[in-house]
């Protein structure tokens, strides 16, 4: 078939849609309002089917008897879950003995109660006892009979989850796929498929190659089998995601899916048209809501021009989302507006947990989704009302295994006399249907993946969380103890349960510590202020500190520390509580500022806002319940007291890669306990520092408490740490300046200063042959090249398992051909420029020796004429872990393979890194629970993470900091900090000198 070659110009993001954070009360009010069903009727409809699917219970080898015996709020179903998640794709079959002894060894697989299906029960706990005695806790110390054994119990294993997997695919390609339904039509000759491809979303523009040529031969196949007279309504179709089909199917990246994607799109949208059947596009995640329907909308204006006969075009609609409503009416819009007939798959919403995670480490104010199941039913009771109510602009399709809900539909339905079909996904909902469709004969179209074993993983997972979700109808359904009347209740009156399920964001912390306010940049409502803050930003120039200066400032400060000392510490405290609210609200201000001065991407500058924030709200907290004096037991006739104070003029020297959060956090630790402070920012970033000391002066600081002075380190930092009146320094920087402070403090002569320093790290993250290659890139990217790799968390040296480092450097690769390097102020870049030029040159130094040194993997592209300090992402294979010698603070990272020789175990690979002398970050990718243990333990860092990213620590949550040359500790944001700023004073009261004991001799004790 001829393609047209079209252009898609961007549309401009516009707000289509009410912000995504809006309160969960009002919006379920508002459906209320325009929502209204006679419920007894629905109920009528539905119980016969209840009824009658619970009288033939599923036999034993269905899904739903596994997670009724392994529910997945047990240990048992959790680790089936992750079982399946993983050991299809491990490589070797010593790694996937360690997997499954890891997963299935530490749950009790106990069925002796009886309440499982008999069959069942018994094949399991046979199974289950034989795995747990076959597969050693320590897979490569076994005997050889032993591992014989275990390795038929893995064979099963694998052998059962591709079982699973199979209920929920309908064919390995797109020729099994048409056959199977084929062959289903036999016994239901209405049923129609819409096929989808399975796999994770492209990360690579090689991934989204292969997902379009996927997509593309699908097509074909389907529409050889397809009579073009027929229309979409009967013929089978296809469901597409964009995200397989472009890796930054995002918002910041709306230029680019303009022009890469929707050409994409529409080659397969020629196809389709063509042969007059129904294309969908999937929904997911909320952030890319917006978009979604520029893109639809971009689609529609060509589908009008070159297709308008085409009735097959549409989109799936999420009920979950507390916008659903506006979308539908958006949707319905569109289609009068470009006078098409779009089909309309209406779902509940398949990324609930991920979205209400996200919203909480945004910090939104409310979640983008329901947080009461039955809000989400109501939801999309008020949108498929919607829905037919747009007919005949819109074809309605609905997509659901709720009978009630389904009973609903048709209720709805048939008052109208309008066209609609239901939809279920392969695997599901058969036995709701095979009732429904006895009884009300009406249109269903089956929802078939397509995919090997390999592609299914992440499929599976979603519809064993779905069909295992407390919440669940399917699991409901399953259960005989939950009666058909709550099973059918309505959606529509539950009093008394109106407000959000879930404590919000932020109250994340519990009511002592507000969490920071946060912003969701996909939404235009929240990215507009921040952005036109940024551009009109001019950064002050910030006069540098004389050597007289720095002697003034150290003389007021001392002068005024008693005073300062002796203010209460709930008003210390309160004082930085007032700063966190005023900070929160110049939030565009000061990330204007952190964009200019600090060259930070935006989502950068709002993170480090929001740690500031958190900061001063978390110290507060900490210090009202550590300043507190302690009653100590001792003899009678005398009291004992502990008390904590100031030590005196604290010096803190902050460094530029965090120019508010670090200085923030140091400047009011030491004030919070009662020391005064003289405040050293990094060269490069005064203009931030002195504006949050200007912000914590208005908040209540005496002037003479906090004193900034900007310079050199070499100057001003080293005069100041030099003061016989400095009691104690707090730096954040590198091991050398680190050194350098530590040498004059012992050199200078009176009492002994605390120094709390925290340094650099040679960062590795260590990623086993469980791990998911897309996960790892993910984390990798981000890690390794986010904040332009300036973090001192960083990712500087990934160690990953040779079994799979070729397919791994090859996804990491690929995803970092997709980062924007370019200006901050834009929100396309990804990665800024290095803080300066001396930054820039050394890191080039670096990278040109590594090409003479070392393999290159892969480089970021620069675009042509982009002049600055830009330095693009690079990795590199390195020969050895020692080949890595010094920090280095920018978007380079060094990979080495582990799993022979020298590297041959975990072990071995965690004492070299231990033995690099670092220890402040490690990121560990693998889904053997133990060996994650294992590695934490014995590798001396101070923060590890497993499974993510391993950057952007949360205080309070992750509490900052590391050991050996990375620092002294104690962690940043931890319960453990302020300790370190304060001196400590016993107060002891012979309450027996004046006359004699008289408490004891009155018997009071
Ligand atoms: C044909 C078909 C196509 C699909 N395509 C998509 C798609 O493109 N994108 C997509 O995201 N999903 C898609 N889905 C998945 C769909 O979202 C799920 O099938 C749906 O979650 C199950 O709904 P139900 O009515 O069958 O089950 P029910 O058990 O009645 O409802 C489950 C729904 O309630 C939500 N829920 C659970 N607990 C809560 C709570 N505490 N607060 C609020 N809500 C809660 C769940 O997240 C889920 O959405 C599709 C489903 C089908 C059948």
């Amino acid at each position: 078939m001829a393609r047209t070659t079209l252009r898609f110009p961007a549309l401009p993001p516009k707000m289509r849609l009410a912000p995504p954070d809006r309160p969960e009360a009002e919006v379920v009010d508002g459906l209320k309002e325009r929502f209204g069903l006679r419920w007894d009727t629905v109920q009528a409809r539905a119980t016969p089917w209840v009824e009658a699917v619970r009288s033939r219970p599923a036999p034993f080898w269905a899904m739903e008897s596994l997670l009724k015996e392994y529910p997945l709020s047990s240990a048992e179903g959790l680790a089936l879950m992750r079982l399946a998640e993983a050991l299809l794709r491990v490589p070797d079959v010593e790694t996937a003995m360690a997997l499954t002894a890891d997963q299935l060894g530490r749950a009790s697989f106990d069925t002796s109660d009886g309440s499982a299906h008999p069959v069942l029960a018994g094949l399991s706990s046979s199974l289950i006892g034989l795995t747990k005695k076959l597969l050693p806790q320590d897979a490569a110390q076994a005997g050889l009979v032993q591992r014989l054994g275990a390795k038929t119990v893995v064979a099963a294993g694998v052998r059962a989850l591709q079982l699973l997997g199979r209920q929920f695919v309908l064919g390995r390609d797109i020729e099994e796929a048409l056959r199977e339904a084929n062959s289903q039509r036999k016994d239901v000759g209405s049923l129609r498929f819409s096929f989808d491809m399975l796999g994770e979303g492209a990360r690579t523009e090689e991934d989204a190659e292969r997902y379009l040529a996927s997509y593309r031969h699908a097509i074909a196949r389907i529409a050889q089998g397809v009579d073009p007279q027929a229309g979409p309504e009967v013929s089978d179709g296809i469901s597409i995601k964009l995200s397989a089909l472009f890796s930054r199917y995002e918002e910041s990246q709306r230029e680019r899916v303009f022009e890469v994607l929707l050409p994409r799109v529409w080659s397969l949208v020629e196809q389709a048209a063509a042969a007059n059947i129904n294309l969908t596009i999937d929904a997911e995640e909320s952030e890319r809501l917006e978009l979604s329907l520029d893109v639809l909308e971009a689609l529609a204006a060509q589908i009008a021009q070159h297709f308008p006969q085409w009735k097959g075009f549409g989109l799936a609609v999420q009920a979950y989302q507390t916008r659903a409503l506006d979308v539908v009416r958006e949707v319905g819009r569109i289609a009068q507006t470009y006078r098409l007939r779009l089909m309309v798959r209406l779902v509940k919403g398949a990324y609930w947990d991920g979205e209400i995670k996200r919203a909480q480490e945004l910090g939104l104010a409310h979640y983008p989704v329901f947080t009461r199941k039955h809000h989400t039913d109501l939801s999309y009771l008020a949108c498929a009302q919607a829905l037919l109510d747009l007919a005949p602009s819109i074809y309605p399709q609905f997509a659901t295994h709720n009978a009630g809900t389904i009973a609903a539909i048709v209720q709805m339905a048939r008052e109208r006399g309008a066209a609609f079909e239901m939809q279920r996904l392969h695997g599901m909902g058969e036995s709701v249907y095979r009732e429904v469709l006895k009884s009300e004969g009406i249109a269903l179209r089956v929802y078939a993946p397509v995919g090997e074993h390999r592609d299914l993983l992440a499929y599976l997972v979603r519809r064993l969380l779905e069909n295992g979700a407390n919440s669940s109808f399917v699991h409901q359904l399953a259960d005989p103890a939950v009666p058909i009347a709550t099973l059918l209740a309505s959606p529509l009156q539950r009093p008394g349960d109106e407000g959000p399920a879930l404590p919000l964001p932020p109250a994340l912390y519990g009511p002592l510590r507000p969490n920071s306010k946060g912003a969701d940049l996909a939404c235009l409502h929240h990215r507009l202020p921040l952005f036109e803050a940024a551009e009109r930003t001019q950064v002050p120039a910030i006069p540098m500190a004389e050597r007289a200066a720095v002697e003034e400032a150290m003389q007021a400060l001392h002068a005024a520390f008693p005073a300062w000392e002796s203010t209460p510490v709930a008003e210390r405290a309160a004082i930085l509580r007032r700063a966190a609210d005023a900070l929160e609200a110049r939030m565009p201000e000061f990330c204007g500022l952190l964009v200019r001065e600090g060259r930070k991407v935006m989502a950068d500058a709002v993170a480090e806002v929001r740690e500031a924030v958190d900061f001063c709200r978390y110290y507060a907290m900490q210090a009202e319940r550590l300043l507190v004096s302690e009653t100590l037991p001792g003899p009678t006739g005398e009291s004992n007291e502990l008390r904590m104070r100031g030590r005196g003029v604290f010096v803190c020297i902050s460094p530029w890669n965090f120019p508010l959060a670090i200085f923030a956090g140091q400047v009011v630790a030491a004030l919070v306990t009662g020391n005064t402070v003289a405040a050293k920012p990094a060269e490069q970033t005064p203009a931030v520092a002195q504006r949050m000391v200007e912000l914590l002066h208005e908040a209540g600081v005496p002037r003479d408490a906090l004193r900034l002075l900007h310079g050199l380190g070499e100057t001003v930092g080293a005069a100041l740490v030099a003061d016989p009146r400095c009691a104690g320094v707090c730096f954040t920087g590198s091991t050398q300046v680190a050194k350098i402070i530590q040498r004059t403090l012992a050199a200078k002569d009176g009492p002994i200063v605390p120094l709390i320093a925290e340094t650099g790290g040679l960062n590795a993250m260590i990623v086993d042959s469980t791990a998911l290659a897309e996960q790892v890139a993910d984390a990798v990217v981000q890690s390794a090249f986010r904040s332009t790799g300036q973090r001192c968390s960083a990712l500087r040296l990934l160690l990953v398992h040779e079994r799979i480092a070729d397919g791994v450097m090859k996804m990491i690769g690929g995803a970092m051909q997709e980062l924007v390097v370019g200006d901050p102020v834009r929100w396309a870049t990804d990665v800024g420029p290095a803080i300066d030029a001396e930054a820039h040159a050394n890191l080039v130094r670096h990278v040109q020796r590594l090409e003479r040194e070392a393999r290159l993997i892969a480089r970021t592209p620069m675009p042509a004429g982009l002049a600055g300090d830009y330095i693009a992402p690079v990795a590199f294979e390195l020969a050895r872990i020692e080949d890595l010698r010094e920090e280095i603070f920018g978007p380079v990272l060094h990979v080495v393979r582990w799993g022979s020789g020298e590297l041959a175990s975990i072990d071995a690979v965690v004492d070299r890194i231990n033995a690099l002398g670092y220890g402040l970050t490690l990121g560990v990718q693998t889904r053997i629970d133990g060996r994650a243990h294992q590695i934490a333990h014995r590798a001396r860092v101070g923060n590890v993470y497993v499974n993510r990213n391993m950057i952007g620590a949360v205080v309070g949550v992750q509490p900052f900091g590391g050991e050996g040359l990375s620092g002294t500790g104690p962690k940043a944001g931890g319960p453990h900090y302020l300790l370190r700023f304060c001196g400590e004073q016993t107060l002891t009261i012979n309450t027996a000198a004046a006359g004699g004991n008289a408490t004891l001799l009155a018997g009071g004790h």
